[in-house]
């Protein structure tokens, strides 16, 4: 990994210092949510919400069931979010259940609520189901989706990469042509699926310059809540969990305020050591509770903007 002169100077401060002495807040922030199924979920995501929101995030997007099946839920909570903070709101969408014709009216849905960024996936079949299939008249690949939401209106655009390579790639040559596809057909940030290690992200941020593809890349960051369910998203997601992380969260599966501080550290070291390497957007997947992502970005530097400090 080729670093600038200020990245090794920050690398050293990093490496000689206390880790998260003086951090200037110099970075962006964006927070992922998922759609509330009941108003006690929707009660918790709102106090997330409210949380998160004075660190003035450049964005937070509201994720899309698989299948679509939370179609309603995902719009109502990305309009209540642009109706309701001074936030950008992103609305994750999928090729999943759906023609053409009902995404691009979709879409235009969105434009008319004001939404105008759209994270655009492929995305999963419903649970159990085999293989993503796409339905007759309907989009085939996150790359025509992206190419059909720019034809209709100037949506911003991001959509997903993969560090470690998605399960259903052939290669890493295959994912990156398909990032590219992506990235030549309007978008322009890719946001990681999670990993655990920086030297994963910096790998494939090299792959990606490599390849010649200049597009906008952003860790995707997901603090551990619960290390049992971790595992089981790992292996679908075909992420790599070390096995340093496993031995530290072992035995405190009854003990969640000492696993909140451990999965604090291990995500704060995790992102302290990419922003010496030169990151500076951390996109934080929330599970919907505010305050590890809170706590991680308070360590980067992070303070609520002027309008809403105390
Ligand atoms: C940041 C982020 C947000 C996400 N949000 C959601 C969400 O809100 N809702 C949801 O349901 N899922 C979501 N996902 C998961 C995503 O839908 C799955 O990972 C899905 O399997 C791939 O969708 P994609 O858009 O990443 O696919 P793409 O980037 O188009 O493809 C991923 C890889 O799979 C390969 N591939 C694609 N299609 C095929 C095929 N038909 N046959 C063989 N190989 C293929 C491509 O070559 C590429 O290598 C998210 C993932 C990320 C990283």
């Amino acid at each position: 990994m080729s670093l600038t002169l200020n990245q090794m100077a920050e690398a050293a401060r990093a490496l000689n210092g206390p880790l998260f002495a003086d951090l200037p807040g110099d970075l962006a922030v964006s927070f992922e949510f998922f759609p509330p199924k009941t108003p006690a979920m929707q009660e918790s995501l709102w106090q997330a919400v409210e949380t998160l929101v004075p660190l003035a995030p450049r964005f937070v997007s509201v994720t899309y069931g698989a299948g679509g099946s939370t179609r309603e839920r995902t719009h109502a909570t990305v309009a209540r979010i642009v109706q309701e903070t001074p936030i950008p709101a992103a609305a994750h969408l999928t090729c999943v259940n759906a023609t053409a014709e009902e995404l691009d009216g979709i879409a235009d849905e969105y434009w008319a609520a004001g939404v105008r960024h759209i994270v655009a996936l492929r995305g999963d079949p419903p649970g159990g189901e085999a293989g993503f299939q796409p339905v007759p008249g309907g989009y085939a690949s996150a790359a025509e989706l992206v190419a059909a939401l720019k034809r209709r209106h100037d949506f911003e655009i991001s959509v997903s990469c993969y560090p470690e390579t998605h399960p259903e790639a052939g290669s890493l040559a295959a994912d990156l042509d398909a990032l590219k596809a992506k990235h030549d057909a309007g978008a322009t940030r890719a946001i990681s699926q999670f990993f655990f290690e920086p030297d994963t992200f910096f790998r494939f941020r090299d792959k990606v310059a490599a390849a010649g593809l200049d597009v906008e890349l952003v860790p995707g960051i997901l603090p551990v809540s619960n290390y049992a369910n971790l595992k089981k998203m790992a292996v679908s997601c075909g992420t790599n969990l070390p096995e340093w992380m496993g031995r530290l969260f072992d035995g405190l599966d009854d003990k969640p305020a000492a696993r909140q501080l451990v999965a604090a550290t291990v995500a704060a070291e995790m992102s302290r050591r990419l922003y010496a390497g030169g990151v500076r957007h951390f996109h934080f997947y929330t599970l919907n509770r505010a305050e590890l992502s809170y706590a991680i970005c308070h360590l980067l530097g992070v303070r609520p903007a002027q309008e809403f400090a105390a």
